[in-house]
């Protein structure tokens, strides 16, 4: 959307290109006035610079690369940029009245009633999904670090390199090895790694994560983080124990189909949840 990194000197002049940038984001993706608002303010903050392009469209949320650009304002250059991520929760959908069935049975978000007012619904769910980082980073869980949720706009670390490209999800990931064994065996360390980061979400965050799949988990150098929590359920939830098969039943049939000698699913529930 933005072409980047093309920011200069002054402060002002700083956030006056930063705004006509987000402006042209907004505009794209016809965002509506209120989050077009709170952008701007996360703009003046100096929390990003500017939304960038977007890396992901989904049904519910966008997501953006949000480059915050450090300047050197006496010499009047730009001296390096940080990208965040910046995801952005839909106000205008129906989908969202299907996933009612995820917060219904909660504490934490019991008595909403949130039916029929598409706003307060989607803000229920970035906040469910910012919290639900929260709990995931106090855990130790690789996942994106939450910095700022308002409204319907989440804003985390991002998870990929210093020229905004993200990391990839497991989906698309090619192992390099020395041969066929050596990958055979990354990809067989790689679901043990993610047995274990299912144990810890449950054991140590009391989560469930519910969307999981090889879409869900980003890679980067070895390591799997887990995204989109923003459906995960609590261990209140009456169906916590079905979520948890569906995600590891996901999860197990993904490394079988990368060759991995999967343990069985009884088996790894047990781990999971002993
Ligand atoms: P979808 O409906 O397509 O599943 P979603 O609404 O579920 O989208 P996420 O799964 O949270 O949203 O994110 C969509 C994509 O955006 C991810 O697959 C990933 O590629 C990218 N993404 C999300 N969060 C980050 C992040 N913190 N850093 C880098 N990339 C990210
Ligand atoms: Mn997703």
């Amino acid at each position: 959307i933005a072409d980047g990194g093309s920011g200069t000197g002054h402060k002002d002049n700083k956030t006056h290109q930063g705004r006509e940038k987000a402006d042209r984001a907004t505009r794209d993706q016809v965002l509506d006035q209120r989050t077009e608002a709170i952008i701007d303010h996360m703009v003046r903050k100096e929390l990003i610079s500017e939304l960038q392009g977007v890396i992901s469209t989904g049904k519910e949320a966008n997501v953006y690369a949000a480059p915050l650009y450090t300047y050197d304002d006496e010499a009047g250059t730009q001296t390096g940029t940080h990208y965040r991520a910046a995801k952005i929760y839909k106000t205008s959908i129906l989908s969202f009245v299907d996933r009612e069935r995820y917060i219904t049975g909660e504490h934490r978000f019991r008595g909403g009633g949130h039916k029929g007012n598409n706003r307060k619904m989607v803000k229920k769910w970035a906040e469910k999904e910012f919290r639900n980082l929260q709990r995931l980073n106090r855990a130790g869980l690789a996942c994106p670090y939450p910095i700022q949720l308002k409204a319907n706009v989440l804003l985390m670390e991002f998870l990929g390199d210093n020229e905004g490209h993200a990391y990839p999800r497991l989906r698309d990931v090619e192992l390099e090895g020395v041969d066929d064994a050596d990958i055979a065996q990354q990809w067989r360390s790689l679901y043990i790694q993610l047995l274990g980061l299912v144990q810890r979400l449950y054991q140590v965050c009391r989560l469930v994560h519910a969307d999981l799949s090889e879409y869900n988990i980003l890679y980067h150098e070895r390591v799997l983080y887990i995204i989109d929590v923003s459906q995960s359920v609590g261990h209140d939830h009456p169906q916590t124990f079905d979520f948890l098969r569906m995600d590891l039943h996901n999860v197990g049939a993904f490394f079988r189909r990368k060759g991995v000698d999967t343990l069985r699913d009884r088996t790894v529930f047990e781990f999971v949840t002993a």
